[in-house]
């Protein structure tokens, strides 16, 4: 039997049908692995935004054109036909879980993990303060963070973390109008970039640089842009590395210690603009008045691979913060949550009968693109051991409760109208001019 397409043995009905709640990547390979199973499946992909693909379109960089690219894979899962895009649905507002576990024989949630964590340090509410999650959605357009108006009419900022996030922050801030005119970058974001008058970015990481988050290709792009050198302090690289790793952790934590001497062995000064990586520095306080002028550090050194603080502390001048430290799920009234990991409560990704949780919202906020996939299918296999046959409406049911309560949802075929406005518009070199509202987006659907 085709998928999607209900059948009926007698008066029961054999199409489970499934929402996926979040359409990044961890919900794209729930749908694909369910699709790729036997089973005869009805599944909507409910997005809070009218534009699919999560942290695709909203968190990777958009100098990393190939990466997204990854969404083509998740458009052909989008275009199957047991499959429906509900965009511009949040639920938990448009809709509430308890009435999706009403309309559907299963739910997931593949919400991933959209909130900035806070340091928890004085300071931290001054202006010119952004953590990473607002930060990246401001460059990459997402419709939330569109008036976050960062000033960046300042020397020195500060990226406080050194994972891979705080990487393409420091990158994004220091490359060219050339370079960023070949991206889908916010046309907001470009504008600023391009007239900031930073010379210095500073990475932070309060332990070492064997124990940094960032990968070696991310690393090693630092020692290639135009306008920018890295620097690094030879005398914060050990010799070798120490701790108890894996062969293969070891091994790409020497590739970063060899990227690193590398560094430290340029001459400075070279370039207009420098890339400062501090080792073994915690935050102890954002410093300012209403707007932030600088940070207080603490030097710290590492004993069994955490950070001690050593009670000296330094000051940098600086005008905008940037904690890069990680991310947490936002909690969804009816599900469990867990505060202190910033995550869904569930067991393997099992939440309650009928209820599940992948990706981000699922295992906190790490992990590449494809960590997601095994996620999803072992969802699909999850819902297929728990559930023999449907017996609820889906899809039939959600329609007409958005419909009664109004909600104008962005359709598949709506969202491809809004991806064809974007690519015509886009300049020479650039892929798409986003649409940075949500309104625009709807007035070229309506
Ligand atoms: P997400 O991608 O965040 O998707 C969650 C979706 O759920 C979103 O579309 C959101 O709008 C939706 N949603 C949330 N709440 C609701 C609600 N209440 N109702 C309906 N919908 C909702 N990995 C790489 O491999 N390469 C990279 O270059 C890379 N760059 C990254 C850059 C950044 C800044 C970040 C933060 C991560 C990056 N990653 C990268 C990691 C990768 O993006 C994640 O592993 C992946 O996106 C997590 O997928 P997810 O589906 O769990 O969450
Ligand atoms: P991350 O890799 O966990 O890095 C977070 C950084 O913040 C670490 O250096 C961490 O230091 C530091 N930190 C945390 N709490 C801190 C505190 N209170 N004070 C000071 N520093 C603190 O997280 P991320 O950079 O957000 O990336 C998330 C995931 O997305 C990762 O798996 C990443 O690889 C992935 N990603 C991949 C790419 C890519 O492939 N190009 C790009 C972006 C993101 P400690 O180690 O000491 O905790």
């Amino acid at each position: 039997m085709r998928p999607g397409i209900r059948a009926s043995a007698g008066d029961e009905q054999i199409t489970i049908s499934v929402a996926i709640v979040g359409s990044g990547p961890a919900g794209f390979y729930t749908a694909e692995a369910l699709l790729r199973s036997d089973a005869d499946v009805a599944i909507d992909i409910v997005e809070r935004l009218p534009t699919p693909f999560g942290l695709i379109r909203a968190g990777v960089a958009p100098d990393h054109e190939k990466t997204r690219n990854v969404s083509r894979s998740y458009a052909a899962t989008a275009a199957e036909d047991a499959v429906r895009f509900f965009g511009n649905v949040e639920v938990g507002k448009d809709v509430t879980i308890a009435e999706l576990q009403e309309m559907y024989d299963a739910v997931v949630l593949a919400v991933g993990a959209p909130k900035d964590r806070k340091l928890g340090i004085p300071g931290e509410d001054k202006g010119n303060v952004f953590g990473s999650a607002d930060f990246v959605g401001w460059y990459n357009g997402h419709p939330d963070f569109r008036n976050l108006d960062p000033d960046l009419n300042i020397d020195a900022v500060a990226v406080i973390g050194v994972g891979n996030v705080a990487i393409d922050i420091a990158r994004i801030l220091v490359r060219t109008g050339g370079r960023l005119d070949q991206t889908d970058i916010a046309d907001h974001a470009k504008a600023a970039v391009t007239s900031a008058s930073i010379t210095d970015v500073y990475l932070f990481g309060r332990r070492g640089p064997v124990e940094a988050k960032f990968t070696n290709v991310e690393l090693r792009e630092m020692g290639a842009l135009t306008l920018a050198d890295p620097v690094v302090d030879a005398d914060q690289i050990p010799a070798e590395v120490t701790g108890d790793w894996s062969d293969r952790d070891r091994r790409l934590r020497e590739r970063n210690l060899a990227t690193l001497r590398e560094f430290a062995a340029r001459p400075r000064g070279q370039k207009p603009k420098q890339v400062h990586f501090v080792f073994c520095a915690a935050p102890v306080e954002i410093l300012g008045g209403d707007t932030v002028t600088g940070l207080r550090l603490e030097r710290t050194r590492v004993e069994s691979g955490r950070a001690v603080g050593t009670g000296e502390t330094f000051d940098v001048s600086c005008g905008l913060v940037i904690p890069a430290i990680g991310y947490a799920s936002h909690p969804i009234p009816g599900v469990p949550f867990n505060a202190d990991r910033g995550r869904i409560e569930c067991q393997d990704g099992r939440v309650a009968p009928g209820l599940y949780a992948v990706g981000w919202a699922k295992r906190g906020p790490t992990g590449v693109i494809g960590t997601n996939k095994p996620d999803g299918k072992q969802a699909a296999a999850q819902i297929l051991e728990d559930i023999a046959a449907g017996s609820k409406p889906g899809r039939d049911a959600l329609e007409a409760a958005l419909a009664a309560k109004g909600v104008r949802w962005v359709s598949w075929e709506d969202w491809q109208k809004i991806d064809a406005a974007e690519q015509r518009a886009a300049q020479d070199g650039s892929p798409r001019r986003k649409f940075t509202t949500i309104a625009e987006m709807i007035s070229i659907l309506d």
